[in-house]
């Protein structure tokens, strides 16, 4: 925790674009609400990349952001043309940030929108899932992703969903998951969610099954509190709820980490209206009001959000958000920031005002560390590349079989499903086969044996791709049955 009556140190990048603009804009205003800012800038985006270095991230930027522990950061244009990797990507994931926190709030009537009752906060896992960039091509027709999901990963941010509603007074969480399908991967992510919720007994939890519980976000936002999921389903569902609210180019973001946390807006750089000084510095004035909240300084963070909610529902709109039948007055960025700043101090009429003063921050938990199970080989899962034999399963599995003992050839799947023993014929079969051996006992087996039958395999002139151990932990099975087995 930082001392409330020091200067907040904090890392800035002004980014690209219309970055710039929107940040002298919001610091301008923080000053005047006496936020108490002692500013790092630090060199992210264009100029970067285009000075050799692929992250788009200054080398002396990363001593800066570890020593700060908070980055508050323009939008920055990533340079077209191969070879850049995506700045935000590199510093999620180089600086453990695991948690995406987006607020979607409705600003009825001053923004149209179709949920005037939204106020939802998408917890959204920021590091693994399909993200985690692990693919392969491994036939002709066949490439994969993996994804992969962890306990420590999936702990960090489910406690981290109940820590923020928590301490924002909310009363429900909700995980979104698809365990009907991926016991093993959701599954553990909807296991560690139960576990977890058990700590919070003072909030209410439920699960729903992603697709349906995105379509009810769609429909009945307001029905929802906090949504926390792994990172897939919460990268598409926070962009549906922010435009849900009708105000995408307001929304701001938080990603938190165990040491550095980062706080934007969600809105790129916008460079078709850069340095006409008409971009709209809201997303990353509220992205800052989250910020001084995770440093704890609730009252500044609350005088500046009642200033900025009251500039709303007075009228004075950046021409993005003007409408003729709720603005009063078209302002530019300097103008909108004069605004604010006259209104600090002054608290919305229509709008629920915003209360942070004493709230608690929410803690950032480590995962629990667990004694590790005990792990049993059971067996492998060879995957072949194969198209002979009009790609009969039966004649896949008579090669296989010729060469399995000790272990024994269990099932065949394609594509997940069980095409050996008793496939259909209706079953479309692509070049990828996955051939499950077990020893016929069920016992455990060396690693040598699994070692052994894929030189066997290979020596007989199967094209063996990848394998895939089986293992039993703490006597449960860590493998999914084949579809159909
Ligand atoms: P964008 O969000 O920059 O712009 C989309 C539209 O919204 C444009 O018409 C723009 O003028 C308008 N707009 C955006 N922010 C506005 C604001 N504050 N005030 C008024 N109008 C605003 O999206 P884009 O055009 O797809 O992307 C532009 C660049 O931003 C790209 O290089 C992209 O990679 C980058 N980007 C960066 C981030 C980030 O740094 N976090 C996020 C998204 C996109």
């Amino acid at each position: 925790m930082t001392n409330p009556d020091a200067p907040a140190r904090i890392a800035v990048a002004h980014g690209d674009g219309i970055g710039p603009e929107i940040m002298d804009a919001t610091l301008q205003i923080l000053e005047a609400a006496g936020a108490d800012l002692d500013v790092a800038e630090v060199r992210l985006g264009k100029a970067v990349y285009e000075a050799g270095v692929p992250s788009g991230i200054d080398p002396s930027a990363w001593d800066v952001l570890r020593d700060r522990g908070v980055l508050l950061k323009a939008p920055i244009t990533t340079p077209r043309g191969g070879g850049y990797k995506s700045l935000n990507v590199t510093l999620r994931k180089s600086l453990g940030l695991f948690a995406n926190v987006r607020p979607a709030v409705a600003y009825h009537p001053f923004v149209a929108t179709r949920h005037p009752g939204m106020d939802v906060l998408v917890v959204r896992e920021n590091e693994e899932d399909l993200y985690a960039g692990i693919e392969h091509r491994q036939t002709d027709e066949v490439v994969q992703c993996l994804k992969l999901i962890t306990r420590p990963g999936s702990e960090k941010i489910v406690r981290y969903a109940f820590e923020e509603a928590r301490a924002q007074g909310r009363s429900k969480v909700t995980a979104l998951v698809k365990d009907n399908i991926m016991k093993m991967t959701d599954g553990l992510f909807a296991s560690v969610f139960e576990e977890v919720a058990a700590e919070y007994p003072d909030l209410e939890h439920e699960q729903m099954i992603v697709d349906i519980g995105a379509a009810r976000l769609a429909d009945t936002p307001e029905a929802f509190d906090v949504v926390v999921t792994p990172n897939l389903y919460g990268d598409i569902l926070s962009d549906v709820t922010a435009q849900l609210t009708g105000s995408v180019g307001l929304a701001p973001s938080a990603n938190v980490g165990e040491t550095v946390s980062a706080f934007e807006a969600i809105h790129g750089s916008a460079p078709d209206i850069a340095g006409k000084g008409i971009a709209n510095p809201s997303g990353l004035l509220l992205a800052s009001v989250m910020m001084l909240q995770h440093l704890g300084r609730g009252a500044v963070a609350e005088r500046v959000h009642n200033a900025w909610l009251t500039t709303l529902e007075d009228g004075v709109h950046t021409g993005d958000v003007y409408r003729e039948d709720v603005s009063r007055e078209r302002v530019n960025t300097a103008g909108f920031t004069d605004a604010v700043m006259l209104r600090l101090g002054a608290e919305p009429k229509h709008l629920p005002p915003a209360r942070y003063e004493g709230r608690p921050v929410p803690r950032v938990h480590g995962a629990t560390p667990r004694p590790p199970a005990t792990k049993e080989l059971l067996g492998v899962d060879v995957f072949v590349d194969w198209r002979e034999e009009n790609r009969d399963a039966d004649a896949l599995a008579a090669h296989l079989r010729a060469e399995a003992a000790p272990l024994d050839l269990q099932v065949i799947t394609n594509r997940g499903v069980k095409v050996w023993p008793d496939g259909l014929p209706e079953t479309f079969a692509t070049d990828h086969w996955r051939c499950r051996f077990l020893h016929p006992s069920g016992d455990p087996v060396d690693a040598a044996e699994v070692v052994a039958l894929q030189g066997r395999l290979v020596a007989a002139g199967l094209d063996v791709i990848k394998t895939e151990n089986l293992y039993r932990f703490d006597g449960e099975r860590g493998f999914s049955q084949a579809q159909g087995q």
